[in-house]
């Protein structure tokens, strides 16, 4: 893939971020990786999403090394780097960070978004959890890196197609997917999921039953499963 393409693919995807209320000010961004080149595109750090153009799109290295452009990559790049580092071979070319409201709320209780119904196991195989809190050391620390290890350590045993997204506790989510705009609309689904789960909790006063397990492996399966059907 071209440079140019890619920082245009990242561009329209952060500012899907604005178009699906997902950010308010600068919170929250994109970036997109090029396999065969081994480069990412990101936000630049702090720029105003009205003013966005393609040249905000910084180009790094999976080092962090900026490669073009005259930006400030955002502060957290090592964290999106992270996740290309251990999931870009598996297909993973999009990675976004949001404090959309409803999935920071879970992220703020920390706890695991449990699946309670299709519309959220039409998209992910299980609940989506929340990282442990990171020790003093790991804040005072390498953060954005300590970030994303605690990140990949929630991980562990899981898989990075049917987990999409981990919540870091007390922070926000970071959600990924085959493309920016894939990994966007992984975004968009947790903070709709995210509402109607912190809605069926309170209802419930935490009662609420979790979806059977037949009915979520169907629907994840239907659509994301090697004999899927869904779709054309
Ligand atoms: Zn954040």
């Amino acid at each position: 893939m071209e440079i140019k393409q890619l920082r245009e693919e990242v561009l329209t995807a952060n500012l899907e971020l604005v178009t699906r209320n997902l950010i308010i000010s600068t919170w929250g961004n994109v970036s997109g990786y090029d396999p065969e080149s081994k480069l990412v595109a990101i936000k630049a750090s702090g720029v105003e999403y009205k003013n966005m153009k393609a040249e905000h799109m910084v180009v790094v290295d999976l080092e962090g090394d900026v490669v073009e452009g005259k930006y400030h990559p955002s502060t957290d790049t090592i964290t999106h780097l992270m996740l290309y580092r251990a999931y870009g071979a598996e297909g993973i070319c999009g990675v976004v960070h949001t404090h959309s409201q409803y999935a920071t709320i879970w992220a703020q209780s920390g706890m695991d978004i449990p699946c309670y119904g299709t519309t959220h196991a039409d998209y992910y195989h299980g609940d989506i959890p929340t990282t442990r809190l990171m020790t003093d050391a790991e804040i005072n620390g390498e953060y954005e890196k300590n970030t994303g290890d605690i990140i990949l350590e929630t991980m562990r045993g899981r898989n990075c197609h049917s987990t999409s997204a981990v919540l870091v506790h007390s922070h926000g989510p970071f959600a990924w997917g085959k493309t920016p705009a894939e990994a966007v609309l992984h975004a968009q689904v947790l903070e709709y999921v995210a509402k109607m789960a912190w809605s069926n909790y309170v209802m419930s006063g935490g009662t609420c039953r979790l979806i059977q397990q037949a009915l979520a492996d169907k629907h994840y399966n239907r659509k994301f499963g090697p004999d899927s059907y869904y779709g054309q």
